[in-house]
């Protein structure tokens, strides 16, 4: 039985992830993500309804182009996600009726796309089916699927095994190797070295290039403990902002502000969103201990009270790109009762993505943020992608028959294509470098 894979997003670009894998005649596909400096730019320029044009965003490269799979659609069967990330599910709102089937994920992704889709006033049909980390689904004769529990920024990622009469498929996009995880446990890495005959390899690319070991979130951790705790903030305002998916940093903020003796504010909606969502399956208990600010309104009634006690409290804001309509740049342009003063410190845990929009977006922050005369730290952050020993110790580990790097540009997928060849992998023999609707037999 034939086993046929069609590149249909993430191979010409870092994000908008999607593929679909044909084993006999059952489909799945794999993500529906959005490429996000496109979906925004989008975004921005439209006005009113509350669902984008499927089509507009498609065109924009907002949204993988499915067109590809037109011949493959009604042999779908499932749609699996493998984590939280808009680059893995963003897309599923616009394109994901047209299939007639369920969509599959660990519980903490589900909830996430359900706030995604109560916010879209959209109630999507297809059925939203959970499945727990470790465990199998079959998905018909021919195809059973595995979620193999694994590290990476946001939590409930999965490894996936498709497993076949003809050897397993395993797509891993995205993660990394951390051995000391600070909210969930380790890889397992038992199951990983387990599989037998993985036939082929689907793997993210973004830091192949890069030669190390991606360092833990427990370095991240220590690096917001320095900061946080290791520099005199007396009378001073605190503000930080990070990815509101990541949980476990927000964690690492949490720990540390309560330590500084202060209150905690998370201040945005993306930030009230992905709590919720972690709440709601019981894997955090933030609000225990901070106080959310979403809407508009509620924002400015919370930072009026901020303002009154400024150096009580933390707060944590979303806007670390930049972006020009979140929280840290409203603050920053005074739009609110709360105002930033000379010395106060703004912590920026993440790294900005260096796409042309964020860059910009976060140049005009910061300069007017100098012209405060704020204090600012930068970069107090570590990715959670595998970079390249990550990733050869991925292959070790699973001894993949193919290899098809996926999640890059052709740069970033060619250095992933290299380090195989350098293993004994031979390209366009067993490693191959797909574009965007392109499809392989193996
Ligand atoms: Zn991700």
């Amino acid at each position: 039985m034939a086993i046929e894979i069609c590149a249909v997003g993430g191979y010409n670009e870092v994000g908008k992830n999607m593929t679909a894998v044909k084993v006999g005649d059952d489909v799945v596909i794999l993500d529906m993500g959005v490429q996000l400096d496109n979906y925004i730019k989008v975004q921005d320029e439209r006005e009113g309804a509350d669902l984008m044009d499927a089509k507009a965003l498609i065109r924009n490269n907002a949204i993988p182009n499915d067109k590809v799979l037109e011949k493959w659609k009604d042999k779908v069967k499932l749609i699996i996600c493998t984590h939280a990330h808009l680059d893995h599910i963003g897309a599923l709102p616009y394109l994901a009726e047209k299939y007639d089937c369920p969509i599959m994920g660990t519980p903490y992704t589900i909830e996430v796309l359900k706030t995604i889709c109560r916010e879209n006033k959209q109630k999507l049909k297809n059925p939203l089916k959970p499945l727990n980390k470790n465990s199998k689904h079959k998905i018909s004769e021919n195809i059973t699927v595995e979620f193999i529990s694994v590290t990476h920024s946001t939590p409930q990622t999965v490894l996936l095994a498709l497993h076949t009469k003809e050897g397993a498929i395993l797509y891993a996009n995205d993660y990394k190797f951390d051995m000391f995880p600070v909210l969930e446990k380790k890889t397992n890495f038992n199951r990983l070295k387990e599989l037998e005959n993985v036939r082929v390899l689907i793997v993210e690319s973004l830091y192949a290039n890069e030669a190390m070991k991606m360092p833990s979130e427990s370095v991240a951790k220590a690096m917001l403990k320095d900061v946080i705790l290791g520099t005199s903030s007396e009378g001073r305002a605190i503000i930080i902002s990070t990815f509101s998916s990541h949980l476990a940093r927000l964690s690492s903020i949490i720990k540390y502000s309560k330590q500084l003796n202060r209150k905690i504010m998370f201040v945005g909606r993306s930030l009230a969103k992905y709590v919720e969502a972690g709440e709601k399956i019981n894997i955090i208990n933030f609000t225990k201990d901070v106080e959310v600010a979403k809407y508009g309104s509620e924002i400015k009634r919370k930072l009026k009270k901020v303002e009154k006690e400024r150096d009580k409290y933390v707060i944590v804001s979303t806007g670390h790109q930049g972006e020009p309509k979140a929280a840290l740049t409203r603050i920053a342009d005074d739009e609110f009762d709360f105002k930033l003063q000379k010395g106060d410190h703004i912590i920026f845990s993440c790294r900005v993505i260096p796409a042309p929009i964020n860059m910009a977006n976060r140049k005009a922050l910061e300069k007017k943020l100098d012209k405060k005369q704020v204090r600012m730290f930068k970069d107090i952050h570590v990715s959670g992608h595998g970079a390249r020993e990550d990733l050869r110790d991925l292959m070790a580990f699973t001894k993949p028959g193919h290899i098809i790097p996926t999640h890059g540009d052709i740069k970033l997928r060619k250095a992933l294509a290299d380090l195989a060849v350098s293993i004994g992998y031979k390209l366009k023999k067993n490693v191959h470098l797909l574009k965007n609707g392109q499809k392989i037999k193996l």
